[in-house]
């Protein structure tokens, strides 16, 4: 196809850009769902694109639930997956450390129960993910031995981030030896109404800054996640879609693995931060300006109906 970058899809282009593609990857928040609600048509559109025979995969840096979570909450909205199809960076970084770093140690973890869940489940233990009180009284870590067999410091969402925490995880990090790996750099997360919470990337700085060292992230852009899924499932890069709403997560993965792009416009990101991006002229920003945009993937739905 060739059309120049950052062309809206609609027409007979979405069956063109569907038929180039095996394998399609869809970012969660912002692309099938916002919060709690799924996108109007998502549904319809994932479950058609499975049934047209593609393969689909969930690729999401929200930390804060399992693959078993996500296929739960997926389900109740409607689509029709299975837990092995949703790669979260809980899972993704239990991988991680498992695959890439062999990591042979406990894990200090500023992170969810999710996260906790997803080591577990891959044989790693983990201390830090626990209650701060014991018979009612405050535990006071300062005074707590460092656990010796702690080999990793690893950062994702906690909403009880806690200065104790940083402080604990600063001593681990100042051991030889010790790994330091966060789930993601997402510094805000938007909320209805243009509000926003403060994301992982926030916490993840503020143990770099008490560390003084830089964590390897696994999420969305790094090229792991992709790494992941297409080692379980052997997709080839050149015939897969990367479907997401941020410019400086989803699209800029995609273009480092070599995917085609897709920007929905139900999310973060809009046609004017593609193209501030592009004219720029800036080679650093081109990763982020996709391939084509939609207004949601709903816009999908004709090519898949007809
Ligand atoms: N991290 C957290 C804690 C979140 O709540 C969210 C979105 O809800 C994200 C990251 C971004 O998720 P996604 O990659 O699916 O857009
Ligand atoms: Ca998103």
């Amino acid at each position: 196809m060739s059309v120049s970058k950052c062309t809206r899809l609609s027409g007979a282009l979405v069956k063109q850009l569907l038929d180039s593609v095996d394998s399609i990857l869809f970012d969660c928040d912002g692309v099938i769902w916002r919060g709690d609600q799924a996108i109007p048509g998502a549904p319809q559109v994932i479950n058609l694109l499975k049934e047209n025979g593609k393969r689909v995969f969930f690729v999401t840096n929200n930390s804060t639930k399992s693959r078993k979570m996500y296929a739960d909450k997926m389900t109740a909205l409607g689509f029709d997956v299975t837990e092995d199809e949703v790669f979260g960076t809980a899972y993704c970084c239990a991988m991680y450390l498992k695959t890439v770093c062999k990591l042979e140690g406990k894990v200090y973890l500023i992170g969810s129960n999710a996260m906790r869940q997803e080591l577990e489940a891959v044989g790693i233990q983990q201390t830090g993910v626990g209650p701060d009180h014991i018979c009612g009284k405050p535990i006071d870590w300062a005074n707590v031995p460092l656990d010796p067999e702690v080999k990793a410091v690893v950062v994702g969402f906690d909403e009880h981030f806690s200065y104790m925490k940083l402080n604990r995880a600063m001593q681990y990090l100042t051991q030889q030896g010790c790994l330091f790996v966060g789930t993601n750099r997402d510094t805000r997360l938007p909320l209805e109404g243009g509000k926003a919470v403060p994301g992982t990337g926030c916490l993840l700085q503020a143990v770099e800054t008490a560390a003084q060292r830089e964590a390897q992230t696994v999420g969305k852009p790094n090229h792991f996640m992709f790494d992941c899924v297409a080692s379980q499932f052997g997709v080839k890069a050149d015939r897969c879609l990367m479907v997401g709403d941020r410019l400086d997560t989803d699209i800029l993965l995609g273009s480092n693995c070599g995917l085609k792009t897709l920007l929905t416009l139900t999310g973060v990101s809009t046609v004017a931060d593609a193209e501030a991006h592009q004219k720029s002229g800036c080679p650093e920003r081109q990763g982020m300006v996709p391939d084509y945009y939609v207004e949601s993937i709903a816009d999908l739905l004709p090519a898949l109906q007809g």
